[in-house]
């Protein structure tokens, strides 16, 4: 928890630093992370509108997508784990329908179908667990069984599964459709310059009055940043990292970003940031490619349609994606080594 504070703070500092008066600035609490609203170029009024709507947004998605605590999403799979159908929330709804797709491109790298391995891992708890590891057997069961989100089915508007050990689990891509759901509610009220940013993963549109939107790129290993950019209009940027929530057994480190494939928390990467319009992707997106590691990032890249990465391996090289490296700037000295990957179309 301090590590997460620590990083949050340092890179609301950087904010910090470059503030100009015209910035109207909102934070509260929710998806476990601090969020942080910027507005430029309104009024006080609208301002104050605008922090209560984004602050709604992100408390009723919290209700409605809890992943272990009583609600919407826990009854859907109680329901799927009976064999019955459901009529999903339509906020679930939409996010099966979103998901979807992602998914599949990333190979069900990214799958939000993996709910029952998480908890397996112990990571349906609202303190960090402590080990150990889950039980072989245990795990040898969910990857015989392997449910995946095409295991799911609809019939008139009731969601059925075909495998009873599917359980959903939205903590990849709820806090990147959240996001875009708040932008969607700043451009109903009139607002063309704003940032939300959650915990370091954010959507931009607009700039400020003075420039771009600036923001940092959490170092993984290190308190502060890595990296630095300035954000055109319309861009999310979202980071996947091995720090965020994780415990530390036998020496081993065990991290809450699992290989669906292998069962265990997935290795040989401490970061990916991803840059990209939608936040929804990007955050899927993230998850993806911190799954697919250093061998596999471009081809799942590519198939989701992402140009711009930085994956951090566990040796603390810095992969970047041509487009990427030109946006960029290391903050570091010396800077990470660097390896350049393949133009991504
Ligand atoms: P993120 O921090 O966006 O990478 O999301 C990590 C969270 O998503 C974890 O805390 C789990 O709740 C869930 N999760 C972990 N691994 C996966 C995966 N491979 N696909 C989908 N969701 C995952
Ligand atoms: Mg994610």
């Amino acid at each position: 928890m301090m590590r997460v504070l620590l990083g949050v703070l340092l890179l609301s500092g950087l904010a910090a630093c470059q503030r100009a008066p015209e910035v109207h600035q909102h934070a509260f609490f929710a998806f476990g992370t601090l969020v942080e609203l910027s507005v430029a170029d309104v009024d006080p009024q609208r301002a104050a509108e605008a922090a209560e709507a984004v602050e709604q947004v992100f408390q009723e998605y919290h209700r409605l997508w809890h992943a272990w605590h009583p609600g919407p999403l826990a009854d859907l799979n109680r329901a799927l784990a009976a064999g019955q159908g459901a009529y999903p929330d339509p906020s679930i709804h939409l996010l099966l329908e979103l998901a979807a797709p992602l998914a599949e491109r990333s190979g069900y790298r990214f799958d939000p179908a993996i709910g029952g391995l998480v908890r397996l891992w112990g990571f349906h708890a609202d303190t960090p667990p402590q080990g150990p590891p889950p039980d072989a057997e245990a795990l040898r069961a969910w990857r015989a069984a392997r449910p995946s989100l095409a295991d799911l089915y609809w019939d008139e508007g009731q969601v059925f599964s075909r495998n009873p050990a599917l359980q959903l689990d939205f903590g990849a891509f709820a806090k990147g459709h959240a996001l875009d759901q708040a932008i969607a509610r700043l451009r109903a009220l009139g607002i063309d310059h704003a940032i939300v940013n959650a915990g370091g993963d954010l959507r931009a549109i607009g700039r400020r009055p003075d420039r771009p939107w600036r923001i940092g790129i959490r170092h993984p290993r290190a308190p502060g940043v890595l990296a630095s950019l300035q954000l055109e209009d319309n861009e999310s940027l979202f980071t996947s990292g091995d720090y965020e929530r994780y415990f530390e057994y036998g020496g081993e480190r065990y991290h809450h970003i699992l290989d669906p494939a292998s069962g265990a928390p997935a290795r040989g990467t401490t970061s990916v940031t991803v840059l990209h319009s939608d936040a929804t992707t990007v955050d899927a997106a993230a998850t993806a490619l911190f799954v697919a590691g250093p061998e596999h990032w471009q081809e799942v890249a590519r198939a989701m349609g992402l140009r711009h990465v930085l994956l951090i391996d566990a040796a603390g090289v810095a992969h970047l994606s041509p487009a990427m490296a030109g946006r960029i700037r290391f903050e570091t000295d010396p800077p990470p080594p660097v390896r350049l990957g393949e133009p991504l179309p």
